[in-house]
């Protein structure tokens, strides 16, 4: 017991590490090491979804029902990194973590397989993807459209002309056969300042002409270069999914995709990192648990209103001195911005709430 206390208060003062405090009862493992949430996103996506997507471009024309068994890995690889409840809306998920759905994951591989297909045509695969009819062997088979020849439909809704690509070459000899390359450093002896070097004027006109140009006016280009338009491309497509979610409480909290919302508690400890994102999400023990224990939801009988993330934070007028103390705001998209989260937690600390989130 003497330990247990010793450890306790050297704990709290800092004078331990996380490691050395071993791992205790009612403490999460992950706290103990010290993961934040950025270093097990990292860690999902390198160890296990790498796995899932090996040879996702043959898979990916299976059933749904058959792909659906590997989106509960990754739900729960980012329900754990985030530190979510079971609770929370999948696409929720996705939003808070940056990271898109399965499918439209094996899209953006599905697109980079057939642009680094399209400039290597000596590729066994080349013919098959770019000259035989896959439409039929889809009949034929029985099977979902394949995923390589859906990619098509995509390239014309992104306005990705594959025509432009143009073939990688083997340069032979080999680069680094080849001897005595003559480098010109006389530009180096130069005044960076002095602009009276011949030509310079004619660089920079076709220099700043060069963006009013049209893109590639008739070149060819590299297969990697169209790689950011893809991106491009597939966030359009998921945030036009995200903006039908216009009754899920992160979208209010969260509109616009890609934004990174939780840079403002980073390095803040995993404990509020993982309460700031059960505050956006709307989901946290407190307002949602009557879901997994089959209890009534939790109403504010003093206000007529539900008892929601929303109603403690901005709405419930019996907790508007507490909270004046912290921040003065009315929408939740300006609190999860304007606000500090240590104000925030030290809110919620007031109400005694905080341990339930
Ligand atoms: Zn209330």
């Amino acid at each position: 017991m003497v330990n247990d206390r010793l450890v306790h208060v050297l704990e709290s003062r800092n004078l331990l590490s996380n490691v050395q405090c071993g791992f205790r009862k009612d403490h999460s493992t992950l706290d103990h090491l010290g993961a934040d949430r950025a270093t097990l996103l990292k860690l999902y996506r390198t160890l296990v979804r790498s796995k899932l997507d090996y040879g996702s471009v043959i898979y990916g024309s299976a059933k749904k029902h058959v792909l659906r068994a590997l989106d509960s890995i990754h739900h729960q690889g980012l329900r754990i990194a985030l530190g979510a409840f079971r609770t929370s809306p999948i696409k929720s998920l996705y939003a808070e973590a940056g990271e898109p759905s399965l499918e439209h994951w094996r899209m953006k591989l599905a697109f980079n397989y057939v642009l680094k297909l399209k400039s290597l045509p000596r590729n066994l695969c080349h013919e098959v993807v770019f000259e035989a009819p896959l439409s039929d062997f889809s009949v034929v088979t029985k099977s979902e459209p394949n995923l390589v020849a859906n990619t098509f439909e995509h390239f014309k809704n992104a306005n990705i002309s594959l025509n432009i690509i143009d073939n990688l070459h083997v340069q032979c000899p080999p680069p680094w056969e080849e001897h005595n390359i003559t480098v010109d450093i006389s530009l180096t002896k130069q005044n960076k300042e002095n602009t009276s070097i011949r030509g310079n004027e004619n660089v920079d006109k076709l220099a700043k002409a060069a963006p009013n140009r049209t893109s590639t006016s008739g070149k060819l280009i590299y297969y990697s270069d169209l790689k950011c338009k893809i991106n491009t491309y597939i966030k359009s497509v998921w945030q036009r999914d995200w903006d039908a979610e216009g009754a899920n409480k992160l979208h209010e909290v969260l509109p616009n995709l890609g934004e990174d919302l939780h840079r403002r508690g980073k390095g803040a400890g995993r404990k509020l990192e993982t309460a700031m994102c059960r505050l956006r999400v709307g989901h946290t023990w407190l307002t949602q648990s009557y879901l997994l224990k089959n209890e009534q939801q939790p109403f504010c009988y003093a206000w007529d209103s539900l008892y929601t993330v929303r109603h403690i934070l901005i709405d419930c007028p019996d907790f508007q001195d507490t909270r004046r103390k912290y921040f003065s705001l009315t929408d939740l998209y300006r609190l999860f911005r304007e606000v500090n989260p240590s104000r925030i937690v030290g809110y919620l600390k007031d109400l005694g709430v905080y341990g339930k989130i």
